[in-house]
């Protein structure tokens, strides 16, 4: 008997699907009873390929039986990594510190961008898509959601415990003992881009004209041209930090 899962596939499998299918969820036709890995193989995708399959957010075999009306997503191949418990303090501070956020977390987000760690955050974020992330790229999940902490296979994470974006700043630097790493301003705050040093005849007109007389350095964000300079941001940011390191 026929019924439907929703199906979505990440990075490379997408290769394998139909255009019309790809990088979004769909749903697929599938004979009930037969198992997770037959519905895969049915949407053109060799099992070989997959790596990680989540049912409605569970981590499954090839073998899982489908009964319709799942969530089924499907990665290619991580890196593979030892599973260690939950990293909620760490003995040293981490040397290259990347994070992926849920999506209560932007402004936590733009914050740390400004100190200038890698942030990955989209108000779209699906749990599944972040617990991928966190695997493929060894990115600690930042969250106000235990439930996606507590998932078998998540490696690093932490539960943000303030609900303030300023406070949540200075939590985050302090337990991952991150003042050591912190690059202000070389990141971009929307795109997550580093920045290029542009000259200051480049940034004429570009930025309020004061702000264009008083300084010498500006920085410009590849993806979308914002222009950065060490305005209020900085001095707001820089205290914050200090903050943090109390
Ligand atoms: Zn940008």
């Amino acid at each position: 008997m026929q019924t439907c899962a929703e199906f979505r596939f990440y990075e490379e499998l997408n290769d394998f699907l139909e255009p019309a299918r790809r990088k979004r969820a769909f749903s697929l036709g599938i004979d009930r009873g037969r198992s997770v890995k037959d519905a895969i193989e049915a949407a053109g995708v060799p099992h070989t390929e997959v790596d990680l399959i989540l049912v409605n957010g569970e981590s499954v075999g090839f073998g899982h039986v489908l009964r319709g009306g799942e969530r089924v997503a499907v990665y290619p191949e991580f890196e593979r990594l030892d599973i260690s418990p939950l990293t909620h303090l760490r003995p040293a501070p981490l040397r290259n510190p990347r994070f992926v956020l849920d999506t209560h977390l932007g402004k936590l987000a733009r914050h740390l961008r400004l100190a200038g760690f890698d942030c990955l955050w989209q108000n779209d974020f699906g749990d599944e898509e972040i617990v991928a992330l966190s695997l493929a790229q060894k990115r600690i999940i930042l969250t106000r959601d235990k439930g996606i902490l507590k998932r078998g296979i998540v490696e690093r994470g932490h539960f943000v415990r303030q609900t303030q974006a300023d406070a949540q700043l200075r939590e985050v630097m302090r337990v991952f003992q991150l003042e050591s790493a912190s690059r202000p301003f070389t990141r971009c705050r929307v795109c997550n881009e580093t920045l290029n040093e542009i000259s200051k005849s480049a940034a004429a007109g570009r930025v309020p004209e004061r702000v264009w007389a008083a300084l010498e350095n500006f920085n410009e964000c590849p993806q979308c041209g914002r222009v950065y300079w060490r305005g209020t941001h900085y001095e707001r940011l820089r205290r914050v930090l200090q903050a943090a390191g109390e």
